[in-house]
C-alpha cells in the first residue's frame, strides 16, 4: 500500500488568497498547499479520501490513472467540490464509482450534487456514483477500512483507520470512545491547524498531546494554515512528528 498526501492544506489553500504573510510568500515549494485530502493506492486500486476543489490538480500531479472508491470524512467545502471531476474516472472506467459517506455527509453531498444523483441530468457528462452509507468497518476491493468517529467543533465526522494508519483530518476532539480504535498505530496524520486556538481543529500542542497519547511511532501533520512555515516548524517538533506537504508518499 503505498499513501499521497494529494494536498496538507487549510480549506483555503496556502498560499491564501491577497495574502501577503511570510509563508504565503515563501518560496519554499513545501509551503505550498492545495486542500486536504490522501490517496491510497493497493494492489493495482486507487482511492481517495475527499474530493477537494483541487482534486483535478492533485490528480494530475500525482499522474492517477484510476479510482475505484472516494471516502468522505465530512461535507464541508474543502472536502467535496471536486468530486464532479472524479467523472473522467467513471467514463474510463465504464462502472458506477462507489463513495462512501455518513448518512448525514451523504446527503448533504447528494444535495450539492444534486445534478449527478438525480438521473435525469439533459447535458449528458456525470459520473454514476454509487452511494454506500458508512455504519461501521467496510471494505473496498478487499481492503478493510475502519470508520473513526472524530469531533470537528461540535459536527460528528469521520477519520478512516487502513491497517497500522490512520487519517484524521478536521478534527478538534477525539472522543474516548474513539482512542481504542487507535492503539498500535504506525502513522497517525492529524489535522494541526496552526498554533492558536480554533474552535473546529486543533493546535500543534493539542495535535502533539493527541500522538503522545497514542504512542504513535510516526506522526504527520495536516490541514495546516499558512501560520506554519514548513521548516521552521518541523525544526521545532519532535523528530518522530512532521509537517506533511503535498505529494509526500508513504509505504507500507
Ligand atoms: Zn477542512
Ligand atoms: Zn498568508
Ligand atoms: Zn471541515
Amino acid at each position: 500500500m503505498k499513501l499521497t498526501f494529494l494536498g496538507t492544506g487549510t480549506s483555503t489553500g496556502v498560499p491564501t488568497l491577497a495574502c501577503q504573510c511570510r509563508v504565503c510568500t515563501s518560496s519554499d515549494w513545501r509551503d505550498k498547499r492545495t486542500r486536504p485530502s490522501m490517496l491510497v493506492r493497493f494492489d493495482g486500486r486507487a482511492l481517495v479520501i475527499d474530493t477537494t476543489p483541487d482534486f483535478r490538480a492533485q490528480a494530475l500531479r500525482e499522474s492517477m490513472d484510476r479510482l475505484d472508491a472516494v471516502l468522505f470524512t465530512h461535507s464541508h467545502a474543502d472536502h467535496i467540490l471536486g468530486l464532479d471531476d472524479v467523472r473522467v474516472f467513471y467514463f474510463r472506467q465504464q462502472k458506477p464509482i462507489p463513495i462512501y459517506a455518513d448518512p448525514q455527509c451523504m446527503n448533504h453531498i447528494q444535495r450539492t450534487f444534486k445534478y449527478i444523483f438525480d438521473g435525469n441530468y439533459p447535458y449528458g457528462g456525470v459520473a454514476r456514483l454509487e452511494p454506500h452509507l458508512i455504519d461501521g468497518p467496510f471494505d473496498v476491493e478487499g481492503l478493510k477500512i475502519n470508520p473513526v468517529p472524530v469531533m470537528h467543533g461540535n459536527l460528528p465526522i469521520l477519520g478512516f483507520r487502513i491497517n497500522q494508519v490512520a487519517y484524521l483530518t478536521d478534527v478538534s476532539e477525539i472522543p474516548e470512545s474513539s482512542y481504542p480504535l487507535l492503539q498500535d498505530l504506525e502513522v497517525l496524520i492529524l489535522d494541526t491547524l496552526r498554533t492558536r486556538p480554533h474552535p473546529t481543529h486543533l493546535t500543534v500542542e493539542q495535535a502533539l498531546s493527541v500522538m503522545e497519547r497514542l504512542k504513535v511511532r510516526k506522526g504527520f501533520c495536516t490541514h495546516i494554515a499558512h501560520d506554519l512555515g514548513h521548516e521552521e516548524t518541523n525544526a521545532r517538533l519532535p523528530p518522530h512528528v512532521r509537517l506533511a506537504y503535498d505529494g509526500l508518499q508513504l509505504d507500507f
